[in-house]
């Protein structure tokens, strides 16, 4: 056995560092990035699925324009800047920048509600000293519509440190700030912390509405988070939506809002503009 792991150690060895690698040059190029403006946002329109698909708000999306390596995924950095804290300071250019961008587009807005902003926290800059003063920092100066600004926090934030994360939400509720949990049901917050938390929204996971219009048992779950919003009185907002088989059913089920590639990809600022001064729907 122990022969049968060096052997395969030696084998994955080069692989292994190759990624190490990667991670490690990713990780101080992070810094100077973000002095050198290479983050870059795009927008995902949310959309009032009972309202001819009217566009309710944008969900601020980053991504990196990295020299070398062309326009990287959130999925191959965000991971990095939290190991090493950097999340911190991306999450603050992200919330500002999404603030600015969107009270840009609330300007433009034809119509008479404006959109809002929906911007992704993670659960360790969320715990961190200075985020409300950040966000209250972004509501006063941004030019954001009051009430505008939704952050989405998944379960992990929820349970890490439940005394501290309410009283956390408490304030961002008192600033005016609407909370989402994103990727619901993916996680293992209870029904409990719902009840619990100030929480405002709940977006169902892709993972759920995938098969939905196949699978009955994925039917019977998102009936079931339905239900419970309805309950708690919570809004919803399913995910990934890529068929109008799925839009259909969900309309049925009484689902208010959604996203996916159905109605708009994640789009820059500029098409954000376009959307909203053309007739306000994808
Ligand atoms: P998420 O918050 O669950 O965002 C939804 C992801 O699904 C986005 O991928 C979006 O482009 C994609 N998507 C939307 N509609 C569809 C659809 O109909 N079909 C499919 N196949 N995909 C769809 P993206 O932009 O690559 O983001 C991935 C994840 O990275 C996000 O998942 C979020 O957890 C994280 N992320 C993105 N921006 C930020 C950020 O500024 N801060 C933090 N902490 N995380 C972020
Ligand atoms: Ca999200
Ligand atoms: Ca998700
Ligand atoms: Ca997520």
């Amino acid at each position: 056995a122990k022969a049968a792991g060096k052997h395969r150690w030696h084998r994955y060895q080069p692989r292994l560092h190759t990624r190490m690698k990667e991670r490690h040059e990713l990780q101080s190029a992070m810094d100077t990035a973000i002095a050198e403006n290479q983050f870059t946002l795009r927008y995902q329109p949310v959309v009032d699925i009972t309202d001819g698909e009217a566009v309710v708000g944008f969900e601020a999306l980053v991504r990196w324009s990295h020299l070398r390596h062309g326009l990287l995924p959130p999925q191959q950095f965000i991971s990095i800047a939290e190991e090493t804290g950097q999340i911190n300071m991306l999450g603050a250019w992200v919330l500002s920048q999404a603030a600015s961008d969107v009270a840009g587009l609330q300007r433009v807005s034809a119509s008479p509600s404006s959109p809002y902003a929906s911007v992704n926290v993670s659960a360790l800059q969320f715990r961190d000293q200075g985020f409300l003063h950040k966000v209250g920092d972004v509501m006063e100066n941004s030019g954001l519509a009051p009430g505008s600004l939704q952050l989405e926090l998944t379960e992990t934030a929820l349970v890490t440190d439940p005394a501290q994360t309410r009283s956390v939400m408490r304030q961002l509720r008192d600033m005016g700030v609407r909370i989402a949990i994103d990727d619901f049901g993916t996680g293992f917050a209870s029904l409990r912390y719902l009840r619990e938390f100030p929480v405002d929204v709940l977006k169902i996971d892709k993972s759920f509405i995938d098969g939905i219009t196949e699978d009955s048992k994925k039917l019977g779950l998102v009936e079931g988070i339905l239900r419970i919003a309805d309950t708690l009185g919570l809004q919803v907002i399913a995910e990934g939506i890529e068929s109008t088989a799925q839009r259909d059913l969900l309309t049925d089920l009484g689902c208010r809002c959604a996203q996916g590639y159905l109605f708009a990809r994640p789009m820059t600022v500029e098409q954000g503009g376009h959307l909203l001064s053309r007739n306000g729907t994808p």
